[in-house]
């Protein structure tokens, strides 16, 4: 765990995208590409003036993703810039993480029952989505449990959808198409049913 060794990062210093494995270790960079920004960490990344140089770039390019496939569907930047760490926040890090409660530390489990507890108990507070995943495996936990909230079987229409989904997050129409896009809930024009 991160806080077991205070010389290891484990998130991208650019963009704040989190890994299982470290980033960083002992001032010395992986090496590896992030699949979120394509910093390789370890060269760019190595100075304040560099990260905050391929960040910049990065974000006048549109924060594309080097590896697409990873990208959740309706990902925001900000949601992932409160994962950067302090020292390596820029003016617009810095708006978002002040807007945004600190992601709580991050813990594996090699039980899928108690992970997944886990991860609900870290992203979901009172029945709502209190921090967007990082990972898509976290995603597809959170909203596996999300979607559990729909009756299989049962067509629903847009407005009944929304009165479940703005329970979690205050934008039910963007939390509506990350569980279409991945396949938690089926649509044709008039109704949307749990798959
Ligand atoms: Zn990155």
């Amino acid at each position: 765990m991160a806080d077991d060794h205070p010389h290891r990062e484990y998130t991208c210093r650019v963009c704040g995208f989190h890994y299982e494995s470290p980033t960083w270790d002992g001032g010395t960079g992986s090496q590896d590409i992030c699949l979120c920004c394509g910093t390789q960490f370890g060269y760019a990344d190595t100075t304040l003036d560099g990260v905050w140089e391929v960040r910049a770039k990065w974000a006048a390019a549109g924060h594309p993703w080097s590896h697409p496939e990873y990208r959740p569907p309706d990902w925001e930047p900000g949601a992932q810039f409160v994962q950067v760490p302090d020292r390596w926040a820029d003016a617009d890090v810095l708006a978002h993480k002040l807007s945004a409660a600190p992601l709580p530390t991050m813990r594996t489990s090699a039980d899928p029952e108690a992970e997944r507890a886990e991860v609900l108990d870290r992203f979901c507070r009172d029945g709502r989505l209190a921090y967007f995943p990082a990972t898509r495996h976290e995603w597809m936990i959170v909203l596996e449990h999300i979607a559990s909230g729909f009756e299989p079987g049962v067509m629903y229409r847009r407005l009944e959808v929304d009165e479940v989904l703005k329970a979690w997050h205050g934008k039910p129409a963007l939390l509506l198409g990350v569980l279409i896009g991945n396949g938690f809930i089926e649509n044709d024009n008039q109704h949307y049913w749990r798959t």
